[in-house]
């Protein structure tokens, strides 16, 4: 199975002609929740990718919020390890959408801040542990390495955006990012294969949204083209794919057809509206890839 250990928050969505610059108020559209975070989005995407069963390590306050969140995650079919927090709000993010499906979004991270070391459950029966950042690094730190010492392969998701220390990614079998965080990561090192060549990960995946994404493994580079959508909410579709590529490569898939089958889900993902709502399942993927 695959235990991901991170963030859940409650998103707050509305939708507006352009994302505000500084300074300027916008008078935005329609406005609507969706349960969110990169942790329980990705574990959503892992349970609807099918394939060994999905558990999820997380944080919440005890509001309203908090039960939104359980639930969507119990609906997917996702096994969830509970750290309640007394004195922090459950996590919610505020996010603003453009008609050209641009977003601009800001965390609370509340809840997801009491995560700790020892909240890792017993890991017998997993076989993959996946993380992000929006949860205390520390943690994320602490919990790949017993991960790895329980004999787990570690991925990370390294979003959002910040330096990380050689000791954590020494850890890791595989590291997925954007283009702005594999940059950031590489220390600024031009192309994208230079900055690929540069990270001391066995297996690097870079997602570059509309086109598609490339992979180091093996000393090999794998290049997957986006599948063609119409576009209306990018939120989420990093995640689908993150959650989709570790299901897969926790079947024991092969890294070319996880890309493959990760590429589909959040290309699916872009076409939809909202985060946990937006991930397809299964069948939905299949239909793609067979068309
Ligand atoms: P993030 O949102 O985390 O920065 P990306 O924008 O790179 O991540 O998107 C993640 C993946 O989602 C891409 O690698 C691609 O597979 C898919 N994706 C994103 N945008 C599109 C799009 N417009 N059309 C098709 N697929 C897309």
């Amino acid at each position: 199975g695959v235990l991901v250990a991170g963030s859940a928050n409650l998103d707050f969505v509305v939708r507006a002609s352009h994302v505000p610059a500084p300074g300027e108020t916008v008078l935005g559209r329609d406005f609507a929740t969706f349960p969110g975070g990169k942790g329980a989005n990705q574990a959503v995407a892992c349970a609807r990718a099918g394939g060994a069963p999905t558990r999820m390590l997380l944080a919440l306050g005890e509001d309203p919020y908090a039960a939104v969140l359980e639930d969507s995650l119990r609906a997917a079919d996702v096994r969830l390890h509970i750290v309640r927090s007394r004195d922090r709000a459950t996590g919610t993010a505020f996010i603003c959408l453009s008609d050209d499906a641009e977003n601009a979004i800001t965390v609370a991270p509340g809840a997801n801040e009491a995560l700790r070391p020892e909240h890792l459950p017993d890991l017998a029966g997993d076989g993959y542990l996946l993380l992000q950042l929006e949860t205390p690094l520390d943690a994320v730190e602490a919990y790949a390495r017993a991960a790895r010492a329980a004999g787990l392969r570690v991925a990370l998701n390294a979003a959002p955006a910040r330096p990380l220390p050689a000791s954590l990614l020494a850890l890791l079998d595989v590291l997925i990012v954007n283009e702005g965080e594999l940059s950031l990561l590489a220390g600024g090192r031009g192309s994208v294969a230079a900055c690929l060549a540069a990270i001391d990960v066995p297996c690097v995946v870079v997602t570059m949204g509309a086109r598609g994404c490339c992979a180091r493994a093996d000393g090999r580079i794998l290049l997957q083209a986006a599948f063609a959508v119409d576009a209306v909410d990018t939120t989420a579709a990093g995640d689908t794919f993150c959650g989709t590529l570790i299901a897969a490569l926790g079947r024991g898939d092969p890294l070319a057809r996880a890309l493959r089958e990760a590429g589909a889900a959040s290309a699916l993902a872009c076409t939809r509206l909202g985060a946990q709502s937006s991930i397809p399942t299964r069948a939905e993927v299949r239909a793609l890839l067979a068309s």
